[in-house]
């Protein structure tokens, strides 16, 4: 065991983990981003494995483990070279429903946690509109009470899994102005008044879905409210934490990749009679690289092991989100560089991940917004 972070049971996941996204899910990775969407029944295969509740208590049918072994499902996933299949499977078991495991029901825990875990049920995240990202405070979208029903009406946009989800995690403002108005809802997606929208065209991470959705007079019973009315932002907030390391983890684990890659072919490649990585400017850039790399890495890790043992880590993650989410542009950038023409080709894992990449600064908290919490608790 050389991790201070990492047992062995942790090592044997990941051990297992490998073989199966390298011999069950690499090999498709191409038709999937073709296709522009992974297939809908890996959502059940994952769920057979245990893969998507990991976190989750035994009794709706998690596994009952730690963060850590969510840490190495997102460095492990990105091995299969098709990021979608990761942010979709990820917004299902850390985004859309950590919140109904930490202040749902117990019918609500039966009804939509126990059937994501298992697959069966898809689910997405809804908070982005058209005109609040960065500004979850401020969100439109509305719900109101009547007759034992919310009544729902707005549109979301950028959702993940929006395109097949069976039910959306909502924030909807059910009062007032600001942060204490917003609410968390969960509504099935075969409610009558809701529809998707346009699907739309990324530049990258092809093999996920990502979806407007609308909301006209969508009813449902009020039962569906998680936890307390007026409090879902600071849910939403509190929640984060574990959409922010999720984000980090797959950027170290896409770093991990594009390091591999920049290896094998800076060693094979021969410029003016040696191999690139024996020309001093590419190794003094690569070392500058590994060891950056080294610390985006730790600096998850520190975070996670914070988050895991319950100390305040809103700025470690958010260190952590903001340093390995930039750095992963750079790395992709500088591996696309030393692969030369053959680097700008399509048939290179680089060219994928330099797209794919280049939301990381902006999906879960964009990085400006990372530094605005950074500096509130370390500037005040
Ligand atoms: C691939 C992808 C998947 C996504 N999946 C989901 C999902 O499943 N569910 C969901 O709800 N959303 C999802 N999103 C939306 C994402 O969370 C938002 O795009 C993000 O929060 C930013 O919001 P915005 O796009 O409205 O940008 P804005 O908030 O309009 O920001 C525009 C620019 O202004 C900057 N800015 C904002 N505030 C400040 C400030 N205070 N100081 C300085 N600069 C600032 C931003 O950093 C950014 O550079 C996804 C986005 C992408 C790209």
């Amino acid at each position: 065991m050389e991790s201070v972070y990492f047992n062995d049971e942790h090592e044997f996941f990941r051990k297992t983990l490998r073989t199966f996204v390298e011999k069950e899910l690499r090999p498709h990775a191409d038709e999937w981003e073709e296709a522009g969407m992974f297939p809908t029944e890996l959502f059940r295969t994952f769920g057979k494995l245990g893969y998507l509740g990991l976190r989750f208590p035994e009794e709706y049918g998690g596994q009952g483990l730690d963060y850590w072994h969510t840490v190495i499902l997102c460095e492990e996933l990105v091995r299969c070279q098709s990021l979608g299949l990761g942010v979709g499977l990820l917004v299902q078991t850390e985004m859309a429903t950590s919140v109904i495991d930490k202040y749902g029901t117990p019918q609500q825990k039966r009804k939509f946690l126990a059937p994501a875990i298992s697959g069966e049920k898809i689910a997405a995240l809804g908070i982005t509109e058209p005109n609040y990202g960065s500004n979850v405070a401020g969100l439109r979208t509305r719900a109101r009470r009547e007759n034992g029903d919310w009544v729902i009406n707005g549109s979301k946009t950028f959702i993940s899994n929006g395109a097949r989800a069976n039910f959306v995690t909502l924030a909807a403002r059910t009062e007032g102005e600001g942060a204490r108005g917003v609410s968390v809802i969960l509504v099935p997606t075969d409610a009558k008044g809701f529809s998707v929208g346009r699907a739309l065209k990324k530049m990258g991470t092809h093999s996920s879905d990502l979806a407007e959705l609308f909301f006209e007079d969508v009813r449902v019973p009020v039962s569906n409210l998680v936890g307390e009315e007026g409090r879902g932002f600071s849910y939403i907030m509190e929640l984060f934490q574990g959409e922010r390391l999720v984000l980090a983890s797959f950027a170290n684990g896409i770093m991990q990749v594009l390091w591999e890659e920049a290896m094998k072919y800076g060693h094979a490649r021969e410029v003016f009679g040696q191999s690139i990585v024996q020309h001093q400017a590419w190794r003094h850039r690569l070392a500058d690289m590994a060891t950056q790399m080294e610390a985006a890495r730790q600096l998850t890790y520190f975070a996670c092991d914070r988050l895991t043992r319950k100390l305040p880590a809103q700025k470690e993650v958010s260190m952590a989100k903001l340093y390995g989410c930039e750095l992963v542009k750079r790395v992709a950038e500088t591996v696309l560089q030393l692969h030369g023409g053959y680097g700008y080709m399509e048939e290179y894992a680089v060219c994928r991940f330099y797209r794919d990449v280049a939301a990381f600064g902006i999906g879960a908290g964009t990085s400006e917004v990372m530094r605005e919490i950074i500096a509130k608790e370390a500037i005040g």
